[in-house]
């Protein structure tokens, strides 16, 4: 197998598109279509972005008597909600001793706290709505590096001793071994209470919650523009909605929608694949308990082993707008360099999407104005962190805001030049950190 010739498709998101060809659509469950927004219409709440953030905040604010429009440009998790690896990762981003060293332990025990209640949310809303998501608990992260070594007893330790948080193990070589069939890793850190689940489906599940406690969703219905004013006039190509609060979910997808935020994101596209079947015995060879696993690397590894036994594995970043033409052939090397013993495995599907960070890896949340909110740039930890953000947000506008203050108060710094891949101090900084992983 070649790797990708440099050649990329125009758009990665093009309007009306549909979904992608991905493992997750194929085996999306309860997929229901909805009407594009015609006409006039009058809410309580508009939410731009049907994605994690903005099911989220609409059923949560469902929850709370709001009358909530949902606006999708496209379809229901039809960005990264819809296509990533699953992970419902422990903690922010950063992890703890970087956010002790960062905003001191006070802080830092306060984001743990977020992360813990951000998890619990996502099985309360399995459990709640039964969303059958393969929602399967355990994550391992692989260290590669033998400079990183030590790091997961450092934070194993000061999990327990500092947040009561007795569920991660640091695991020497040949018991990481022993766990994921692989001579990458020098040693492993294992969490018992991270998870990871089928994204499309988990989105999907929201989204029948969210009809069923009364919101209106309209897919196809991109936000052309919305009005400063209160209440907000929000547009799209055939219709309307006036709102008394508007908030922005949109993510990597953003765009040039909401100039004043806009340059705290960049958005970047991740890819993933999915092999043919394994067979149960060979897929529990390679990753045992199917935990859902990550390494140590800047462009993360990261995979899992479906319930109907294929690897599914994401690696390889890009810092532009599109996508490579031969997906299969940039992430398969990524997949055969930690497991050369699938060279005979062919690849069923292959897709990428896009998501968006922050220049301290840290969500960017908050308010613009009174009745107008944001959530996006969860830098690749957004599985729980945007959903509890979109909670937080709901939280916010029924008039309890301690928690949303707290996030909101994040110091997210705004990229140097502009927007949408133009920032060409951040990419150099991505490549040069992705080439050290290589050292
Ligand atoms: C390949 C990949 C792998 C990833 N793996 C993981 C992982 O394993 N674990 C993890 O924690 N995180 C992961 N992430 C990140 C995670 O998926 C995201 O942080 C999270 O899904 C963000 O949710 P969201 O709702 O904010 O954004 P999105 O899901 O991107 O939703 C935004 C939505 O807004 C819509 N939209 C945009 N503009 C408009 C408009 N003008 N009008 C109406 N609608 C609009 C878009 O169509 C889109 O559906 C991954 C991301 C990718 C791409």
């Amino acid at each position: 197998m070649t790797t990708t010739k440099r050649t990329h498709t125009r758009d990665p998101h093009p309007n009306g598109g549909g979904y992608p060809d991905s493992y997750y659509v194929a085996t999306a469950t309860g997929m229901q279509e909805h009407p594009r927004l015609q006409g006039d219409h009058q809410a309580d709440v508009c939410v731009i972005g049907g994605g994690f953030t903005g099911l989220s905040a609409a059923l949560n604010l469902a929850e709370r008597g709001f009358k909530v429009i949902v606006l999708e440009a496209e379809r229901i998790g039809f960005g990264a909600s819809g296509r990533n690896g699953g992970l419902v990762g422990s903690g922010q981003r950063k992890d703890v001793l970087d956010m002790e060293a960062a905003f001191g332990l006070e802080t830092s025990r306060q984001f743990w706290d977020f992360a813990q209640a951000a998890k619990q949310e996502i099985r309360d809303r399995v459990a709640k709505h039964n969303i059958a998501c393969d929602l399967q608990r355990g994550q391992l992260e692989g260290i590669h590096k033998a400079s990183y070594a030590g790091d997961a007893k450092e934070l194993s330790d000061a999990l327990a001793e500092r947040y009561d948080y007795p569920h991660t193990r640091a695991l020497d070589r040949e018991e990481t071994k022993e766990l994921i069939a692989t001579d990458e890793f020098i040693e492993g850190f294992l969490d018992e209470e991270a998870a990871h689940l089928h994204p499309l489906n988990f989105a999907l599940g929201l989204a029948r919650a969210a009809r069923d406690a009364g919101v209106q969703i309209y897919e196809g219905s991109r936000v052309k523009s919305y009005s400063q004013s209160d209440p907000a006039e929000i547009k799209t190509a055939e219709g309307s909605v006036k709102a008394s609060f508007v908030v922005l979910a949109c993510n990597g997808y953003l765009e040039k929608l909401e100039p004043r935020v806009s340059g705290k994101i960049m958005p970047i596209n991740n890819f993933m694949i999915a092999t043919e079947p394994l067979g149960e015995k060979r897929a529990q060879e390679l990753i045992k308990r199917r935990l859902g696993v990550h390494d140590s690397r800047f462009v993360v590894d990261y995979f899992r082993i479906s319930d109907d036994h294929r690897l599914l594995f994401g690696g390889g970043e890009n810092y532009r707008r599109g996508f490579p033409s031969d997906i299969r052939g940039m992430v398969r090397p990524y997949m055969l360099r930690i497991f050369p013993q699938l060279k005979d495995v062919s690849i069923d599907y292959a897709w990428g999407g896009t998501l968006a960070v922050t220049v301290n890896r840290l969500p960017s949340v908050g308010r613009l104005q009174p009745n107008l909110f944001y959530g996006h740039g969860y830098s690749g930890h957004g599985v729980p962190t945007s959903i509890f953000a979109g909670k937080v947000i709901a939280e916010a506008i029924g008039g309890t805001a301690e928690r949303f203050d707290v996030f909101a108060k994040l110091p997210i710094r705004t990229f140097p030049g502009g927007t949408l891949f133009r920032y060409p101090g951040m990419v150099l900084g991505m490549l040069y950190y992705s080439m050290k992983d290589r050292l």
